[in-house]
Order: structure tokens, then sequence, then C-alpha cells
């Protein structure tokens, strides 16, 4: 049964949103043609046959700038070229003759082997760059299309890939980074992250999507579920025990919205089917015709959670789900920074990079460091956070200093453990300004001028830096959210700055912070403005208030 289309917008004439389902089968717009033109995953092939041997000038632009994202290939911002002057450039002239390659690290979850090849990747081939993502992926950057064939080899040797890392298609799947250990966990939901990674990554039935998809599968609540594209969240059922509360359609970048529930209760093993009904429903009712009203929050925004749950039942599942109870919502996201005993009695240890940048030679020295204190796993984190798992009691000290010598702290200071940045304008052709390094240098000056709180920021306060309004560092839902941008000073002069958002969160405090008119802060004064903030909230909040309650006062 084909369900008749959203009724249109008072004062909008009702027009197709290109939905294959809905018989829109003609691209509407140029990145759908290119999809039609040619399953993005045969570019593979071109660039192992064609493109890594004729050098980067033998490459089609069609491919370079769009197929390419399938296998987690976006050229980087040439250097030098400054952020002000992004706007009025064609973007083939941002783009230089290097990549980023962005590494799928589904659930987090590495071997030291892995890690110490990712590492030695970067080494040869990098530069010795890498960077902890948000989305628990490692980049790299300045690769060459030559080499791409060989990282390839060597990634997959080890069980790795870069297969839809990118592109319109499910991307790496969150997943908690402390699955199968943590004391509190409902479900250990690494079954079905490997099994979905199994089943359907590079499968050609979801690689063209009408946009990007994410997923999100934890039983516990660190894997910010309300803002991804699907989420499976532990809960127990008071008649059939642990499974997964489904929420479909969060997403941020320019139009935020919070995921919903779908009331639907999943076991374990059920997830995959589930999930690949979801997939279904979006290729096939998604909105293909403008790429910015593309992500699937825009269908559940219209249809809402009960038709939905509908159409996946009755057109996709053949049969009804359970409904279910919701997770009880916790105060924040958990990074898993510190030392903390597993279930079976070992440790798990987080170290703290700056916003996620570490280096190839790190990522070695780590996976040497874990093997000497007899662990074979560590984990990424959507925190952009390092995690060592299963160490003896004996040896966490000596981990710990191994880690911290890496630069990885594990007792960090509140500003280090709460700071996210997204790549920013050193690599990323989108961004407007600098990301990672004002990151490292509010950090340092905040460690230095709000020492005498440490002690009274019992929760930390987020601090989120985009590059741009797209949203990789999740400025929505920081308590302090920074969207790079263009911006005028007292003096009239323009320059590097950001909009401030205020008073946003997860978990008990789920929402969006407050965009305040002409709240806007220079890079210059970047400093002051968020000193004067976490100041002003630690002397006026009342007891136990968080800062989203307070910014909303
Ligand atoms: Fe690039 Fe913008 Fe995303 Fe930052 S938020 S990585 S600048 S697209």
């Amino acid at each position: 049964m084909v369900p008749p289309a959203a009724p249109p917008k008072r004062g909008h004439a009702r027009r197709g949103e290109g939905q294959w389902a809905l018989g829109y089968r003609e691209p509407l717009n140029p990145n759908e043609r290119s999809k039609k033109d040619d399953n993005p995953l045969n570019v593979r092939a071109r660039i192992e046959n064609i493109y890594a041997h004729g050098g980067f000038d033998s490459i089609d632009p069609a491919d370079l700038r769009g197929r390419f994202r399938w296998y987690g290939l976006y050229t980087q911002r040439k250097p030098g070229i400054d952020g002000g002057r992004t706007a009025v450039l064609e973007p083939e002239e941002l783009d230089d003759r290097y990549f980023m390659m962005r590494v799928r690290v589904d659930g987090g979850a590495l071997t030291t082997e892995q890690l110490r090849v990712i590492g030695e990747i970067s080494e040869l081939y990098a530069r010795d760059t890498a960077d902890i993502t948000d989305r628990q992926n490692i980049q790299l950057h300045w690769v060459r299309i030559e080499d791409v064939p060989t990282i390839w080899q060597k990634l997959e040797a080890v069980g790795l890939s870069t297969t839809e890392a990118c592109g319109d298609c499910p991307r790496v799947i969150l997943g908690s980074p402390v699955a199968g250990i943590h004391r509190d966990e409902i479900i250990d939901g690494s079954w079905a992250v490997d099994e979905i990674y199994r089943r359907y990554i590079g499968d050609p039935a979801f690689s063209n999507l009408p946009r990007k998809f994410k997923t999100a599968i934890s039983g516990m609540q660190d894997i910010v579920h309300e803002i991804n594209d699907v989420a499976f969240v532990g809960v127990d059922h008071p008649e059939h025990g642990p499974g997964f509360d489904v929420w479909v359609g969060g997403g941020l970048s320019t139009n935020p919205m919070l995921a919903k529930r779908l009331g639907a209760w999943v076991p374990l093993d059920e997830v995959p089917e589930v999930w690949a009904g979801i997939v279904s429903i979006f290729r096939d009712y998604g909105y293909r015709r403008l790429r910015h009203r593309a992500r699937i929050k825009f269908l559940v925004a219209d249809w809402g959670p009960e038709r939905f749950r509908e159409v996946l039942e009755t057109e996709y599942l053949k049969r009804p789900l359970v409904d279910g109870p919701a997770p009880v919502a916790q105060a924040a996201p958990d990074d898993h920074v510190g030392v903390h005993e597993q279930k079976d009695g070992r440790f798990f240890v987080g170290g703290a990079p700056i916003a996620g940048r570490v280096s190839g030679s790190t990522l070695v020295e780590v996976a040497k460091a874990a093997e000497r204190a007899g662990s074979g796993r560590v984990r990424l984190t959507p925190l952009q956070k390092l995690l060592v798992l299963d160490v003896p009691a004996a040896e966490v000290e000596s981990l710990t200093t191994d880690l911290e010598k890496q630069g990885l702290q594990v007792n960090p200071s509140p500003w280090r453990r709460s700071t996210l940045a997204c790549t920013g304008i050193e690599f990323c052709k989108l961004a407007i300004v600098e990301t990672k390094r004002r990151a490292a240098d509010l950090i340092a000056a905040l460690e230095d001028r709000l020492a005498d709180l440490n002690a009274q920021l019992e929760t930390p306060v987020t601090v989120h830096i985009n590059g741009c309004p797209n949203s990789c560092a999740r400025i929505q839902t920081a308590d302090i959210g920074l969207k790079g941008q263009i911006v005028t000073d007292a003096d009239g002069n323009q320059g590097e700055g950001y909009q401030v958002h205020l008073g946003g969160g997860l978990g008990l405090d789920s929402g969006f912070g407050r965009k305040l008119r002409g709240h806007k802060v220079s890079a210059a004064e970047l400093n002051d403005y968020v000193e004067r903030v976490v100041r002003r909230f630690v002397e006026q909040r009342a007891d136990g208030e968080r800062f989203a309650q307070w910014a909303a006062r």
C-alpha cells in the first residue's frame, strides 16, 4: 500500500518532492542525476585502474566532486585560502590536489593491530595527520590519489574500510565505546553494529539514498541518539526484557530536529531487519528534489512517528512491532574519560586529546602502550576521545602515564574534556573559520583563567566549535555552541568569529541552544567571552542547576 503524499503546506502548491515510491524516478537535480548515471560504488574500479595511475588530472570531475565520497574521499581545501574569500570562489577553485580520507570505525571499535595500521598509513601516506571525529571515524589528510589503492589494501588486510564513509548512503554506525564491558549497560549492541555492517554496507540496494544516513546503536545513552537519522537505544521491557527503543528523524545542520520515538521495542536479533526497513523507507519515500530537504528528518516531520511506524510495519516488515517503554533520560552523554572498572574486574582507561587531534605516530605509540598493558582493544568515542579496554589493575598506572605522554590526558581539565571542534578551515572546503587551533587556544586560556572554578564544575560546561553552519561539531546541542562566520567587530573591521548558541543539550536537557540576535563574538574576543559566560553561570546558578536550565531563564 502506498500512503498518500503529505498534504501541501498552506499557501504552497502541491508538487512532488522526488520520492521514488510516488513515481518520481527522473533525477530532479545534478546530484540525483550523477547517482542515476552510475552507481557511486563503481568509482572504486576507476580509482584503482585509472586515476591512481593517471594522477589527479586524470580524474573525471563528476567522480572527483561526487562519487569519490562513497569511498570516504573529499578533496581538501587548498592551503592559504581564507574564509572571507570562500563565498566568492567556485568550488573547484578551493580544491587541493590532496584528499581527506575518512576511515570508518563502526562502533568506534578497533583492535590494537588496526590502530597501529591506521597510524602507520598516516605516517607513510598522510603526513602523520589523524583526527578522531565525533562520529568515531579517523580522518587522514594530505592523501594522494596514487596511494589510495595501497591504503585500501593495508586497511582491508586488517578488516577496515572507507566504503560509504561519506556520500548519500549509510555512514559509519555509532556504537557504545564500552559495549559489553560497562556495568550500567542494559544490553550489548555490538552484534547489531557488526551485522548491519556485514549485510548492508556496500550493498547497491542502499548506495543511492536521498542524502547521508546516520545510525547509532547502544545499550547506554552515550551515542547522541537524539540527533541521528535512526537510533536504537537500550531499554528494559517489563515483559520482554532488554532490547532497544527505536528513534528516527534526528539531525542538526541548518535545520535542526530532534529524533522522535516510534514507541517500538526491538530485540537485538531483529535490529538489522528493522534498520533495513527504515533505510528502505528513506530510499523510497525520502525527498530528492532539494538537497537541503532530503534528510529523513523532513519526512519524519511531515509524516509524524505514528504514520512512519505504520508504513514500516505494513509495507516493509509485514508485521507489527512490539510497543515498548522510553529510556529514562540521563543528564548528558557519558564521555568515559578516566579510569573505570569493567564488569569483569579489569579496567578501561579513557584519554582526552585536544578536540580529537592526534597523529599517526601517536596512534602507533598508543597501540604499543595498550599492548604493553595487556590490552588488545581500543575504542573511539563520539566525543572525540580514545579508550583502552581490558587493562589489568596492575597496569593502569603505567598505561595512564604512557597515554599522557602521547597527549591523551586521563585526568583532563573540564575544558579539555568538554570541547569539541570540527575540521575547520585548515582542511575543509566549506569552512569559514579556524576551529582546531582555536579550540586548543581556548582550552589553554580557560585552564589558566578558570582553574579556580574546576571543583565547582562537577558537570563540565560543553563548548563546541564549528567552522561553518553545517554543524559537524553539533553546536546546537552544546552549552556554548560556536558557529563560524565572518563578523564585524566594534571598530567595523571584518574577520573570523562566531555566532553563539547558548544552552543546548541532550538527555535531560534535550534541546537546541538559543541563538540570540546579535550574539556574535570575534575570534580575538572568544576567550574573554567564554570566561565571562562561565563565571556568570557559576555565580548565578541555583543549587544543582545545569547550564541549559540557567541559560533558559
Ligand atoms: Fe567543514 Fe563546516 Fe563540517 Fe566544520 S562544520 S567540518 S567547516 S562542513
